[in-house]
């Protein structure tokens, strides 16, 4: 199993440590599955998002040919807009930090990890957005399916100013209300 300590140092200097650790948990790298964690805090929203390489480019291994290393490109520019993630209809979020890693930026993600053939690596992203008044915020949307085709479910877990919950997105469900 891989630690999962990709954004210690935002979820602490954010929010309190708890808050994320309580959302998250131990999940299988599931091919298809992604997770998307939310988090609002007054009227700051952190957005978590990972999901198994193959869901955005359809392969896990390092690229090796011209047409995979455009894919990864393709998939990196895409996450760095917050807006393909999740995106909220009012509170008038702007993003102020986005951090992205890519599922070949590390050394420990490269190689087999699960057998001498199986190769495994994931992507992550945060994004730390300033809203006017977040309180207004009722729903959130993705379009991550529109995106990307690899997807089949994504689980999210969301905690507001004013409660907390889940939602399973997919192919023909991509809002969710966090009233
Ligand atoms: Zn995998």
């Amino acid at each position: 199993m891989k630690s999962r300590i990709f954004i210690p140092f935002l979820s602490i200097f954010l929010f309190s440590a708890p808050t994320l650790a309580e959302i998250r948990h131990h999940d299988a790298h599931t091919h298809g599955a992604a997770e998307l964690n939310i988090v609002i805090e007054n009227d700051t929203v952190l957005i978590e998002f990972e999901s198994p390489a193959v869901n955005l480019i359809g392969f896990e291994h390092k690229p090796r040919t011209d047409a995979q290393h455009l894919e990864l490109q393709k998939a990196l520019a895409l996450l760095n807009d917050a807006g393909v993630v999740a995106s909220f209809e009012k509170g008038e979020c702007r993003v102020t930090e986005t951090l992205i890693r890519g599922p070949f930026d590390n050394a420990d993600q490269e190689g087999p990890k699960h057998g001498e053939r199986e190769e495994h690596s994931e992507f992550h992203a945060t994004y730390s957005l300033s809203c006017q008044d977040a309180s207004v915020i009722t729903s959130v949307s993705t379009r991550l399916f529109d995106h990307f085709t690899g997807f089949e479910a994504i689980r999210v877990r969301w905690i507001g100013n004013k409660g907390q919950g889940t939602a399973l997105l997919n192919n023909h469900s991509t809002t969710f209300s966090i009233e």
